[in-house]
């Protein structure tokens, strides 16, 4: 008999993510509780748990399941926080940071995926992730929380980091990016703001679709 889509699920918890070394078990529930499937084409759905990106249209992708725990673990999101997300997509890292009880505010510049993301979003009841259809280079400084953003989250890389994120950092907060040229060897950074400045430390080479619109 096929594999259902949870015992998929299920799957790839414990062999790509929990089997490679992240084992938080909040993290783990999340995604658990997030059906892949419903955020990827209809004709990827068979591949929806698949140890790899998959076309979402336009010319992007919904990222690797291992590279959005990932990403996630290194942002440590607590309940409450409220996150910047930039490139949306699918909606599918939003469904993951609104699992683990963040507020997320989610900018993507393709009008089409800004749709499909609210859809299915809504559908799936995850009420507290606006999606709004805008460049992510200056972030959303209107929309921060008065201390800035507990966490922000990048999944399109620009050559540099855009200083306006940077900015809009709360104090304790992180930044996860990748950084790097187009469609070649690109670092995933992780820059923490302190009281005075910022650290930054490369935690992986990675290939994310390009930051696209102007610096
Ligand atoms: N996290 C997504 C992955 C999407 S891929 C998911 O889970 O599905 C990266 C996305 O970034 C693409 O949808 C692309 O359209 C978007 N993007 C690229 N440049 C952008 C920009 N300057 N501002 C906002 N979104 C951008």
């Amino acid at each position: 008999m096929p594999a259902t889509d949870e015992e998929r699920r299920e799957r790839m918890v414990e062999t790509q993510i929990a089997q490679r070394g992240l084992t938080d078990p909040a993290l783990l529930a999340a995604f658990r509780a997030v059906p892949r499937h419903l955020f990827v084409p209809p004709a990827e759905r068979a591949a929806a748990y698949d140890d790899r990106p998959l076309s979402i249209g336009y010319g992007q992708t919904i990222s690797q399941p291992y590279i959005v725990a990932l990403m996630t673990h290194h942002l440590a999101p607590k309940p409450g926080d409220v996150i910047l997300e930039i490139g949306a997509g699918s909606g599918y890292q939003s469904a993951i940071l609104a699992e683990l009880g963040c507020r997320v505010i989610a900018l993507e510049i393709l009008q089409p995926l800004v749709d499909g993301a609210r859809a299915t979003l809504s559908a799936l009841g995850y009420h507290d992730v606006a999606v709004h259809c805008r460049d992510g280079h200056h972030g959303a400084p209107e929309l921060a929380p008065p201390g800035g953003f507990d966490g922000i989250l990048v999944a399109a890389a620009p050559a540099a980091i855009p200083s306006a994120l940077r900015d809009q950092l709360a104090v304790g907060a992180r930044l996860v990016i990748p950084v790097g040229p187009v469609f070649d060897a690109q670092d995933l950074v992780v820059v923490e703001r302190h009281a005075t400045g910022t650290s930054e430390r490369s935690v992986l080479a990675v290939r994310f679709v390009p930051l696209v619109g102007h610096d």
